[in-house]
């Protein structure tokens, strides 16, 4: 089923990441970690829909996206960009396996942060945070979404890896298997995952080579 919902907030949380607040359908609902397919109601876009995860709560009053422009695409989310307060989107029904199963590490890389935006923010709310981890994958410092948020969550447990860049404070590389090691990933607990398809593909690997059972691993496939 389709729905109509209006722009009410647009901007950006990073140099290239918007935050999109709309309207809420009456009685929509879905579970942190979910997504729908998204779609512009634009001559041209209506029918260019593309997934995208709600990063606001299922009670929340709104609904709240925050997504990665890509202007070389010329698709649907660098016209994203261009739209104003008022201006309409068309989203379908809430779906999606990623949900919170217990206690764990995630492990995101990108925009693939989007679904454990919603966990941990629910987590938060419920004081349910405990024993969770978070490894945080990006190439520069200036692409780590809500980093504010994920720290005051988080604390101690969250641990932010750049590719492209060398800091102070950061580890320099990709999540790897020693890594994953290195940070005593407890492999009787969850592992959720979610980035672009090569690290999806790399640390899948790495993780079932350190043991963990497929039962413990969580992600969109
Ligand atoms: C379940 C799920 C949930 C998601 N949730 C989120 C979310 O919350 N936030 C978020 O930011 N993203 C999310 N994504 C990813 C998001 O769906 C894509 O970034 C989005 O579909 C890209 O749409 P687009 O129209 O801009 O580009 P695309 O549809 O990727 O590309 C449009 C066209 O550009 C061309 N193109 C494709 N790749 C390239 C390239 N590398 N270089 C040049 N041209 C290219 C192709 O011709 C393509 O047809 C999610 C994905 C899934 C599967």
């Amino acid at each position: 089923m389709s729905h109509h919902i209006t722009l009410k907030k647009i901007e950006l949380v990073t140099h290239n990441v918007l935050r999109l607040v709309t309207d809420k359908p009456q009685g929509y609902s879905f579970t942190p970690g979910q997504a729908t397919e998204l779609a512009i109601n634009r001559e041209g876009f209506k029918t260019k829909k593309r997934p995208f995860t709600f990063t606001s709560l299922p009670d929340d009053q709104e609904l709240e996206f925050t997504i990665k422009m890509y202007p070389s695409h010329n698709g649907v989310t660098d016209e994203l960009g261009t739209l104003k307060v008022g201006d309409e989107l068309i989203i379908g029904d809430a779906w999606g396996a990623i949900n919170y199963k217990g206690p764990g590490t995630f492990i995101a890389g990108g925009a693939g942060i989007t679904p454990f935006i919603a966990i941990l923010k629910d987590l938060e709310r419920k004081d349910s945070l405990q024993q969770n981890t978070l490894l945080f994958s990006n190439k520069k410092e200036k692409d780590i979404i809500y980093k504010a948020n994920l720290e005051s969550w988080l604390g101690q447990d969250v641990f932010f890896v750049l590719s492209e860049e060398q800091k102070d404070n950061y580890t320099n590389g990709h999540i790897d298997k020693a890594y994953l090691a290195d940070k005593n990933i407890d492999i009787s607990k969850y592992v959720y995952l979610c980035g672009p398809p090569p690290m999806m593909e790399a640390v899948t690997a790495d993780l079932y080579a350190l043991g963990l059972p497929k039962s413990h691993l969580i992600t969109e496939d």
